[in-house]
């Protein structure tokens, strides 16, 4: 297929974390004009913003897609909400799912409702870490060098599900 190559970031912390990741990445193969063409391994995370929250799972995507950024955002606001995930919590509260694009090929996107690449992307050593499983070459438009950013962001407590590999 033709199209952007895209890593999308997909995260829970509710209602069985792992599972909604899993299904997540299921709903996300079954888009139409999308392919997922890699995965990182799930991680293990704690909390960002308030500590009485459960731990989160956070994994990343690799994907290939005809569809425009803002058509893959509603896509992934849609599976969002299929998850039960309620709008208008708590900042960084717990969430059943949440979906990030994380970078749309070589774009640079700022409008009302969509910032490519994504803005956080930078500081979050649980989308840095996974993104570097499966693409440790990337560059990232405005920000440079995957691996460089890796190396100015602590891991923290961030750990692989299954650290054999
Ligand atoms: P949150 O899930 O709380 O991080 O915020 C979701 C909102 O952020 C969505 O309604 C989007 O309109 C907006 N947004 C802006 N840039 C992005 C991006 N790169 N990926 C996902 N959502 C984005």
């Amino acid at each position: 297929m033709d199209g952007t190559v895209a890593y999308i970031g997909l995260g829970s912390n509710l209602d069985d974390p792992a599972a909604q990741v899993a299904r997540a990445l299921d709903e996300l193969a079954a888009i139409d004009g999308l392919e997922v063409t890699a995965c990182s391994r799930l991680y293990h995370n704690p909390p960002m913003g308030p500590q009485d929250q459960p731990d989160y799972i956070n994994a990343v995507a690799r994907v290939l897609t005809r569809l425009p950024a803002e058509v893959l955002l509603d896509e992934l606001l849609a599976i969002e909400q299929a998850h039960g995930r309620v709008r208008g919590g708590e900042h960084w509260g717990p969430r059943t799912l949440d979906l990030d694009l994380l970078v749309y090929g070589e774009a640079v996107i700022e409008t009302g409702r969509l910032t490519v690449p994504h803005p956080g992307l930078a500081e979050r050593a649980f989308v840095l870490y996974p993104l570097q499983e499966i693409e440790p070459g990337l560059r990232i438009p405005r920000l440079g060098a995957l691996a460089e950013l890796c190396r100015r962001c602590p891991r923290d407590g961030l750990r692989p599900l299954d650290p054999v590999a």
